[in-house]
């Protein structure tokens, strides 16, 4: 039976939570535990999917067809344990599992409150998998005060104090901040925080305090006595050089030790920490630079695009360089010509997206990486952008565009070389969608099979033509053009098993031009890079000899 350990936070939001939750999972995994980490959040959306990336950073997918909190991407990154749907919940789907039962009456006319009915549905949500692994980490978003929070710290309280004692620990994450006219780290507002869980049940067991600094023993004993936590379960964490670091420097300051402890696990199993050790490696001994633009919509936030800035860092650290990515807005080749600006790159990358803006600048950007013979990588939107880019230029379709730009034009202003897909098999099931469909999860989504074309390059890449990837799309390449496309040049090396599906395109008189309809970075990790990411940076590498 697993052993909880309940991360909420403290002082101020943004203090690095699930890092600190992800770090702590790979540091119990090289203790030699199993772990899974889970996410609940307090919004009322019913899940991040219809959540625009400007606000909420970018939507992770996993497997199984959820969209998920970008949370989820650093725990996967971590752990290398393929996230689930149950792996994250908000309020808003509590909420409305919560109204959908009472709907149907299975609460048999009693009155529905926020204790017992909520809490219960988020206690059973945290229950689930229970048996399956040695610890189970469960991540409270916002932070301790939050009006919609409450519910779920109401639920943790419930929830530990049902379980056997010392099955379930709290680990509290907060800001010390720095007063430089005094020169001090100042404790007040980790008491006040701390004093704010109390009042509502819950005392931490550990304090993880964001500081510049290290902490010095005078105010790391003040926080023990205030806090009523022991002085070795006060962690320091300071700002790191890369997120990759943080494992080995949580290790450093003792914290899976403190979690061990606090569980009195003992003797501690000795962790192998050669996984951290060679990432870190890979990172600070890393030779040259490669320079890859991103040309994109969501430019100004980097979490829009997190999960593809980390598999490029990926890319990097298989072929011991780093990668300097930069977010080019794509709206800008449409009023200049993209050369001045991606001459400097040695890749390009075309991301995914929704709706029809920047996608002209987007196809100039294909058309520039095709014509120049430079480095193309393009996912999902990117993909289809790259074909329609071939269409135009390489077939007599002058006009060839995506349904998705037509859908919101209203009347028809491009031939749909990618048209919305209606109907697909998932499984052993046949899939339907109309066009006025609710927005909320009913794209193409998680894990698809795929069969890559003997002798091409993907099937090069990843060694096997056999493949599953995660999608998120509503559109599709037509295959109706696929033979004109592939007498120009363009193979599409990878269908859906089916064939009806495109999946993989590439330009076989090109140095490296893959467009793929599925999002490889979600599977990357610093330990494992994704082959695709990593042989496009080998590609890059190989341009930056060039010029
Ligand atoms: N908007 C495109 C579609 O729905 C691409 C989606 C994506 O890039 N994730 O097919």
């Amino acid at each position: 039976m697993a052993r909880f350990i309940f991360i909420t936070g403290g002082v101020v939001s943004s203090l690095g939570k699930g890092l600190a939750s992800a770090a702590l999972g790979a540091l119990l995994q090289a203790r030699g535990f199993t772990v899974r980490l889970r996410k609940l959040d307090p919004y009322l959306n019913v899940d991040p999917g219809t959540m625009s990336p400007f606000e909420h950073g970018e939507v992770f997918v996993t497997d199984d067809g959820a969209e998920t909190d970008l949370d989820l991407g650093h725990y996967e990154r971590f752990t290398g344990v393929a996230a689930r749907a149950t792996d994250s919940v908000s309020s808003g789907r509590i909420y409305s599992n919560v109204l959908e039962k009472e709907r149907r009456g299975d609460y048999l006319g009693k009155t529905i409150q926020v204790i017992p009915h909520v809490t219960d549905e988020i206690k059973d949500f945290i229950r689930i998998g229970e048996e399956e692994v040695d610890f189970m980490l469960c991540e409270i978003g916002g932070t301790v005060g939050d009006i919609e929070g409450l519910p779920f710290f109401e639920a943790i309280r419930q929830f530990a104090q049902e379980k056997e004692r010392g099955q379930c620990i709290f680990m509290h994450l907060t800001l010390l901040p720095w007063i430089k006219a005094s020169g001090e780290l100042k404790t007040k507002p980790t008491q006040h925080s701390v004093k704010e869980l109390r009042s509502i049940g819950i005392a931490p067991d550990i304090l993880v305090c964001r500081a510049e600094g290290p902490i010095p023993q005078k105010e790391r004993e003040k926080l023990a006595l205030f806090c009523n936590v022991r002085p070795e379960a006060v962690i320091a964490a300071q700002d790191l050089a890369t997120i990759y670091e943080a494992p080995l420097a949580y290790h450093r300051e003792g914290l899976d030790q403190a979690v061990l402890d606090a569980f009195r696990i003992s003797p501690a199993p000795r962790p192998d920490l050669s996984r951290w050790e060679d990432v870190a490696d890979r990172i600070h001994r890393a030779e040259g630079e490669v320079r890859v633009a991103i040309v994109g919509k969501y430019t100004d936030l980097e979490d829009a695009y997190k999960s593809i800035a980390e598999a490029l860092t990926h890319g990097g650290m298989a072929n011991r360089v780093r990668v300097k990515a930069e977010w080019i807005d794509a709206e800008i080749f449409e009023r200049e010509d993209p050369a001045p600006h991606l001459e400097r790159f040695h890749a390009i990358l075309v991301p995914g997206g929704f709706g029809e803006r920047g996608t002209e600048g987007k196809i100039r950007a294909a058309e520039f990486a095709r014509t120049r013979k430079v480095p193309y990588f393009g996912i999902c939107l990117g993909m289809q952008m790259a074909v329609i880019e071939a269409a135009r230029h390489l077939t007599d379709v002058a006009d060839a565009g995506s349904e998705e730009f037509d859908h919101e034009a209203g009347g028809r202003r491009f031939t749909p070389v990618v048209y919305h897909l209606r109907e697909w098999v998932q499984g052993n099931e046949k899939v339907t969608r109309t066009p006025t469909d609710a927005k909320g999860g009913t794209m193409r989504l998680g894990a698809y099979d795929a069969h890559l074309k003997e002798g091409s390059r993907v099937a090069q890449i990843y060694g096997t033509t056999r493949i599953d990837e995660r999608h998120r799309h509503r559109y599709e390449v037509d295959i109706r053009y696929r033979a004109a496309l592939e007498e120009q040049g363009l193979v599409f090396s990878g269908m859906s098993p089916d064939g009806r599906l495109p999946e993989i395109v590439e330009h076989a008189d090109h140095p490296w031009f893959i467009g793929v309809q599925f999002h490889p970075e979600l599977k990357s990790k610093p330990f494992a890079p994704h082959p695709l990411f990593a042989d496009f940076i080998r590609a890059a590498v190989e341009m930056s000899r060039l010029v």
